[in-house]
C-alpha cells in the first residue's frame, strides 16, 4: 500500500511511522506509538493488527473479522492526541457519519505492557 503521509498523523510517511507496526518489523515502544498504530490500522483495514494488539483477557468478542467490519465501515479522518502518559492516551478521533458529516469520538484508552510488548486494554468514552 502507498500512502505518503501516516494516517496517524505524525507527520512521518507511512512506511517511516506505523507500516512497520503492521508488517510486524517493529514492535511499538510506547503506549502512544501503540494507539497511533491501531488507529493507523483502522484507517487501513487491518483486522489482525487491531486483534493482536488487543490484551488477551479483552479479545473475546472481538474477532479479526468484526475488526475489519468496523474498519471497512468508517471513514476515519484525522486522529488528534490530547493527552499521553506511561499507559494512557486520551485522543480524539475525527470520523465521517452515514451523511457525510464530519464527527469525533473522545476516549482515554488504557494500554498494559506485557513481555515487552504493548496491548490496548479498555477505553473510557467521555460523552
Ligand atoms: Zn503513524
Amino acid at each position: 500500500m502507498n500512502i505518503t503521509n501516516c494516517p496517524c498523523g505524525s507527520g512521518l510517511s507511512y512506511n517511516n511511522c506505523c507500516q512497520p507496526y503492521h508488517l510486524k518489523a517493529k514492535i511499538a515502544p510506547t503506549a502512544e506509538a501503540l494507539m497511533r498504530s491501531r488507529y493507523a490500522a483502522f484507517v487501513v483495514a487491518d483486522g489482525d493488527y487491531l486483534f493482536e494488539t488487543t490484551h488477551v483477557s479483552k479479545r473475546r468478542g472481538n474477532s479479526k473479522d468484526a475488526y475489519l467490519k468496523s474498519a471497512r465501515n468508517t471513514k476515519w479522518l484525522k486522529l488528534n492526541i490530547v493527552a499521553a502518559d506511561f499507559d494512557t492516551v486520551e485522543f480524539k478521533p475525527f470520523y465521517l457519519n452515514k451523511k457525510f458529516q464530519t464527527e469525533v469520538l473522545h476516549e482515554k484508552s488504557s494500554f498494559r505492557l506485557e513481555n515487552g510488548k504493548w496491548f490496548y486494554f479498555d477505553g473510557l468514552f467521555y460523552s
